[in-house]
């Protein structure tokens, strides 16, 4: 797979998110909580998606008290929510708001990693419901909404293991495979039909719950923090990168 760069040194403005709505899943922890935060500091209106409410009222607070933006707060459980809850979601979010500008796709679980000789089935199929089905979900409901904005930005969370296989992975490789297809085939559709792009993002080793949980022997110091990476997820969700879709990015 060829890889794209992110601008060496990007700084962004200060306004680079201005006017924009934006939607983070896996907000309340980690990358998605940097990121939300990140997005709301350069002027965006955040809706905050995730499974455990007290995280994300945390984030909402700390975007109020930075001075942000007030967030919107949507508490699903991407592993168990019936299509129709996707439905009413976006139904009750185009109430209120006329477009969305950009959805980062970053909620995932890790699951089992053994080798698939002995994967058990109800762990696959929840790593594939969080990591892949709830990705289809969540951009078809809310394509209409994207499709209404100026410029909108769909970013596909990766990993090294969803571009090249690797051992024991499991059904999280796996997964982040499908997200790059994901991603190529949304693209593809997207490109010469509306002013959405798609592009994927691979973190790298960042320190954060996952990564701990993924390398219990590591020194977790050893890696980035989230928002030492935050330059990536500004450059790909602002317009900044206006007009680049259907391609695979590291953060680092
Ligand atoms: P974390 O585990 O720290 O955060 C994941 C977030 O996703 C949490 O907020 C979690 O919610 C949420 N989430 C998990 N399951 C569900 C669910 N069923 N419904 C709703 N939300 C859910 O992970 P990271 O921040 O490390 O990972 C972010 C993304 O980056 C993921 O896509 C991951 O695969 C990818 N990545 C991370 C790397 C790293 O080194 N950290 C490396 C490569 C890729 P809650 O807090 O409530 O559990």
């Amino acid at each position: 797979m060829q890889l794209s760069n992110i601008p060496i040194d990007y700084k962004p403005r200060t306004n680079l998110l201005s006017g924009k709505t934006i939607l983070v899943t896996g907000a309340g922890d980690g990358i998605g909580r940097s990121a939300a935060l990140n997005y709301a500091k350069y002027g965006a209106s955040v809706l905050l998606l995730g499974r455990t409410g007290s995280k994300l009222e945390a984030v909402y607070d700390e975007i109020e008290n930075a001075g942000g933006s007030k967030p919107g707060i949507i508490e699903m459980d991407l592993a168990t929510a019936p299509e129709d809850m996707y439905t009413s979601v976006a139904a009750s979010l185009g109430e209120e708001f006329s477009c969305l500008g950009g959805i980062l796709h970053n909620a995932a679980l890790l699951g089992d990693r053994r080798p698939i000789e002995s994967a058990g089935y109800a762990n696959w199929q929840d790593v594939m419901q969080v990591n892949v089905n709830a990705q289809f979900l969540l951009t078809q409901h809310f394509l209409p909404l994207l499709q209404q904005a100026p410029t909108a930005s769909i970013i596909f969370t990766s990993s090294t293991v969803g571009r090249i296989g690797k051992a024991y992975w499991g059904a999280y490789a796996v997964s982040k495979f499908a997200t790059e297809g994901f991603m190529q085939v949304l693209a593809s559709e997207l490109e010469n039909t509306s002013n959405i792009r798609v592009n994927s993002l691979n973190p790298r080793a960042t320190n954060t719950a996952m990564r701990r949980a993924a390398y219990p022997g590591e020194n977790p110091t050893t890696n980035p923090a989230p928002q030492d990476i935050m330059p990536a997820y500004l450059f790909l969700m602002g317009d900044d990168s206006a007009g680049i879709t259907g391609k695979a990015f590291d953060a680092r």
